[in-house]
């Protein structure tokens, strides 16, 4: 009979598992939301036990939907928010406190506390000191719950992400462990050495005895013993790695991007870690096999949003499709430019304070260059991040795989492949999250046989080729270039 590989992804709006054949196909799926929680302003926070649940309750209900008990499955792969913080007890394994989201400001101040040591932090883990990370995380649950810090010290307490709580409750409580991506993203595990860094547990005053053991990402992590039977947990990766895997970005210079209420980047750099100057972070991408690779890592703060503000405040168009049909009823933007600078810029600007704007206007523009300029502002803003990472990384821009909402719209692929030079391949499943850590638990089962036979296995849907002059292609992002600079003075 046939057997699957089941993936469990748990995000931060809802838990899902998937059914995998050995064709790399998603046979079935089950979803629940998981709710977020805002007690205070910039506070957010989720209860872990009820992300527990719905782990159980997706496996259940894919298992029903499919007919089949636990031991058809081959092994399992988990995918999961990352830095998002949640602290149990050793003993009964309940969270002594709610978990923190990724998202939540809660610890802001005291990352100020640590604003000497960014640099050494930066040098050490790849990243920039910020709450979202899960250091200063844990250090606001040790110190707003009662007896936390003392219950620590005595060994009574483990901190985990939301793999390290997953896997610990499939295994019974047998198992503590997370793996490479994830342990990259707590902001206390030496990305260079690849194990957790003395001198930030002492800086950030979390005891060892607290930490999950760090396992490569395609490994056997333990075994989820559940709906009587027992599967091998096999492959573990925080989403955006396993995304980056889950698109075949296999070679240095590969780059996936997801196009979403933002833009998310990862560049594959190969196995040689390098700290960015222009606010890239670099993370552990995975281990397989005793090698280690690296990734670049940068993000576009308004994509999509933007097309959703054309819609809900400037009402120019009625749904996001209609995005496509409005850009194609022009030729050109002629000239018309916008800088979608809602909250600020990101990489590589770094600049806060600037605020969106509108550039070139005519008295012949229509709302249809508007709804185009929008499109266009969000494949300029994902080349100036890929750009940096170029750049830094000093490899060729290899392949750009796609995924998220927006990839639905063809002139933002075309245009994107336009004005990068690149080929762009967006995957038939576009659930590459969870198909990464179905790759990665199906590497380590021998469900799959190495890389290049999930890469005979991995299809695409379409590809977008360059068609732009180079001439042409350097007068728009010259233009570009332009809307930026000008929109940054204003403020
Ligand atoms: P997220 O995971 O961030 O919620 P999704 O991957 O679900 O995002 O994508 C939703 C985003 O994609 C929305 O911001 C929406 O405006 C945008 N989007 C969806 N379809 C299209 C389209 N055809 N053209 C342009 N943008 C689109």
């Amino acid at each position: 009979m046939q057997k699957y590989i089941l993936a469990i992804d748990q995000g931060t709006t809802s838990t899902r598992a998937i059914l995998f054949s050995k064709a790399g196909e998603a046979t079935l799926q089950a979803q629940r939301e998981v709710r977020c929680r805002y007690p205070q302003l910039g506070f957010v926070e989720q209860d872990a036990l009820e992300l527990w649940i719905s782990v159980i309750d997706v496996i259940n209900d894919v298992l029903v939907q499919a007919n089949i008990d636990f031991t058809m499955i081959d092994a399992i792969g988990i995918t999961n928010q990352r830095e998002t913080t949640i602290i149990w007890d050793k003993k009964t394994g309940r969270p002594i406190a709610p978990a923190i989201v990724w998202q939540s400001r809660q610890s802001a101040d005291i990352c100020d506390r640590y604003n000497d040591n960014k640099e050494k932090i930066h040098s050490k883990t790849g990243l920039l000191l910020n709450p979202y990370f899960s250091a200063s995380k844990i250090r606001y649950i040790l110190e707003n719950t009662p007896d936390a810090e003392k219950r620590a010290l005595n060994g009574e307490l483990l901190f985990g992400t939301v793999d390290s709580w997953i896997i610990y409750k499939l295994t019974q409580g047998q198992v503590h462990a997370t793996d490479k991506s994830n342990a990259s993203r707590t902001m206390l595990y030496n990305i260079f050495e690849q194990k957790w860094d003395e001198e930030l547990l002492n800086l950030f005053g979390v005891d060892a005895q607290m930490l999950p053991k760090v396992y490569p990402n395609s490994y056997h992590f333990g075994d989820a013993t559940f709906f009587g039977g027992s599967v091998p947990i096999m492959g573990v990766a925080g989403d955006q790695q396993a995304a980056l895997f889950g698109q075949t970005c296999f070679a240095p210079g590969d780059i996936k991007n997801t196009y979403g209420t933002g833009c998310f980047m990862l560049m594959n750099i190969g196995e040689k870690p390098i700290l960015s100057k222009h606010g890239l972070l670099t993370t552990i991408a995975w281990e397989i096999d005793g090698k280690t690779i690296y990734a670049f890592e940068g993000s576009v703060f308004v994509a999509g949003a933007a097309v959703q503000w054309l819609r809900d405040e400037m009402k120019l168009i009625k749904d996001a499709p209609d995005s496509e049909r409005s850009a194609q009823m022009i030729n050109d933007s002629e000239g018309v430019y916008f800088v979608p600078a809602f909250v600020g810029l990101g990489t590589p600007y770094w600049d806060d304070d600037v605020r969106g704007a509108f550039f070139g206007l005519t008295r012949a523009t229509t709302k249809y260059h508007i709804v185009r300029a929008t499109l266009e502002a969000i494949a300029f803003q994902s080349k100036d991040v890929i750009e940096v990472m170029r750049k830094e990384a000093k490899c060729p821009l290899l392949n750009l795989r796609v995924d998220g909402g927006a990839t639905a719209n063809n002139y933002l692929m075309q245009f994107q492949s336009d004005i990068l030079n690149v080929n762009i391949q967006k995957p038939v499943v576009l659930e590459t999250t969870a198909l990464g850590v179905a790759y990665l638990a199906g590497l380590a089962s021998g469900f799959y046989q190495g890389l290049s036979h999930i890469e005979k296995i991995h299809h695409y849907a379409k590809e977008f080729k360059p068609l732009m002059s180079k001439e042409e292609v350097n007068h728009r992002y010259q233009g570009w270039k332009k809307a930026i600079k000008a929109a940054r003075i204003f403020k």
